[in-house]
C-alpha cells in the first residue's frame, strides 16, 4: 500500500518539477528565437544598406540561403540542448522525487504500522477473555446435571472475565483519549496531588494491609497536567500495592534536581527481571504472570499509559528494580 503511495507521490512531485522545467524551457526557447529573429532582421538591413551583399544574383541567393540555414541550425541546436537539459532534469528529479516521497511517507507508514500492531494486540487481548467465557458457558449449559453450586462458580468465573474486559476497555478508551486530547500543563502543588492518588488506591492498600508513606516537601511544585499526574501516580501506586506482598510498605518521595522534580514510587515487592524491565512500558506487556497477585487486574496497559502521559508533559519515566528486594519508578517533570 505504501509502495503504491510512494510511487504516486513521486510521480506527482516529478510532474510538478517537469512542468516547471518545461515552462522555463519553452520561455527560454521563445525568448531566444525572438532575439535571433531581431538579430537576423537587423543584420539583413545592415547588409542591404552597406552593399556588402554579392551583386551577382546566384551568389547573393546562395549567401542568403546559407544564412537562413545557419539560422535554422542555431534554433535546432538550442532545441536539442534544452531537450538534453530537460532529460537530465527528468532523471535527477525522478530520483529526488522518489527519495522525498519516501521521506514524506515514512512517519505516516510508521504510525500506520504501530496502529496495526496495536489493533492486533488489542483484539487478541479482548478475544482471550471472551473466548474463555464462551467456552465455560457452553460447557456449563451442555451439562444436564449442573448443580446450583457449580452454576454459581461458573458465574463467579464469568464475572472475573468481565472484570478483565472492563479493565481492558477502560485502558483502551484512556489510550484513545490520550491520542485525541492535549494535556493542560500548568504549575501545580505536588503534595496535594500525591495525596489524591494515594486516596485512589486506599481501598486496595487497606485490604492488603499495605502502608503508603509519602515524603513530599511542602510547597514543592511541578509543571504538569493535574489529571494526568494523578493518573500516573495512581497507576504506579496501584502496581506497587498490587505486586507487593501483603503488609508491605510503599513510599513516594520527591526532590528537586536541576530544573526538574524527581518523584519516586518504591516498593519492597518481588522486583522485575532485567529482561522484563526493558519491556514493561510497552502496551500489553506483562512480566511473569505467576508472580501476579490478581491476574484479572493485569492488562499490561498501565505503564504504557503512564509513559504516554508523562512524555506528553515533557517529562521522563524510568524504572529500576532488584529481583527479590523491590522496584522503584522514577518520574522527572519540569519544576
Ligand atoms: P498491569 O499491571 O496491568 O499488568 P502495567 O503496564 O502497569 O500493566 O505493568 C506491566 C508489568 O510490569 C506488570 O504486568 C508487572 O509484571 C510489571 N510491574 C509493574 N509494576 C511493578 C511493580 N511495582 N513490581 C513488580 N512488577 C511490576
Amino acid at each position: 500500500m505504501f509502495d503504491e503511495a510512494s510511487s504516486k507521490l513521486s510521480a506527482i512531485y516529478l510532474a510538478i518539477l517537469m512542468a516547471i522545467s518545461i515552462f522555463f524551457s519553452v520561455n527560454i526557447y521563445q525568448a531566444s528565437v525572438a532575439e535571433f529573429n531581431r538579430d537576423f532582421s537587423r543584420q539583413q538591413a545592415l547588409l542591404n544598406d552597406s552593399n556588402l551583399l554579392p551583386q551577382n544574383t546566384d551568389a547573393r541567393n546562395a549567401f542568403l540561403a546559407r544564412r537562413a540555414q545557419q539560422y535554422n541550425e542555431a534554433k535546432q541546436r538550442l532545441l536539442v540542448r534544452l531537450a538534453i537539459v530537460n532529460g537530465v532534469i527528468f532523471v535527477g528529479a525522478g530520483f529526488l522525487s522518489y527519495y522525498f516521497a519516501r521521506r514524506t511517507l515514512e512517519p505516516i507508514e510508521k504510525s500506520h504500522q504501530a496502529l496495526e500492531r496495536f489493533t492486533a494486540d488489542a483484539s487478541h487481548e479482548l478475544r482471550t477473555p471472551i473466548t474463555a467465557m464462551q467456552t465455560e458457558i457452553e460447557v456449563a449449559l451442555a451439562d444436564p446435571k449442573l448443580t446450583i453450586k457449580e452454576a454459581r462458580q461458573q458465574l463467579e468465573s464469568n464475572l472475573e472475565e468481565l472484570a478483565t474486559l472492563t479493565g481492558l476497555s477502560n485502558g483502551l478508551l484512556q489510550l484513545a483519549r490520550l491520542d485525541n486530547e492535549g494535556p493542560n500543563i500548568k504549575r501545580i502543588e505536588l503534595r496535594k496531588h500525591v495525596n489524591k492518588a494515594i486516596k485512589h488506591v486506599g481501598v486496595m492498600a487497606k485490604q492488603r494491609g499495605t502502608t503508603i508513606s509519602a515524603r513530599i516537601p511542602a510547597k514543592q511544585t511541578v509543571t504538569a497536567d493535574t489529571t494526568g499526574l494523578i493518573e500516573v501516580l495512581t497507576i504506579l501506586l496501584d502496581n506497587a500495592v498490587k505486586y507487593s506482598p501483603d503488609k508491605s510498605t510503599v513510599t513516594v518521595t520527591s526532590r528537586a534536581k536541576g530544573s526538574s522534580v524527581l518523584i519516586e514510587v518504591s516498593d519492597n515487592g518481588p522486583g522485575i527481571e532485567k529482561a522484563d524491565l526493558e519491556h514493561i512500558f510497552e502496551r500489553f506487556y506483562r512480566a511473569d504472570k505467576s508472580r501476579t497477585h490478581e491476574t484479572t487486574q493485569s492488562h499490561g496497559l498501565g505503564l504504557s499509559i503512564a509513559k504516554t502521559i508523562i512524555e506528553r508533559q515533557n517529562g521522563h519515566i524510568t524504572a529500576s528494580s532488584k529481583v527479590g528486594s523491590g522496584s522503584t519508578f522514577r518520574i522527572a517533570l519540569p519544576k
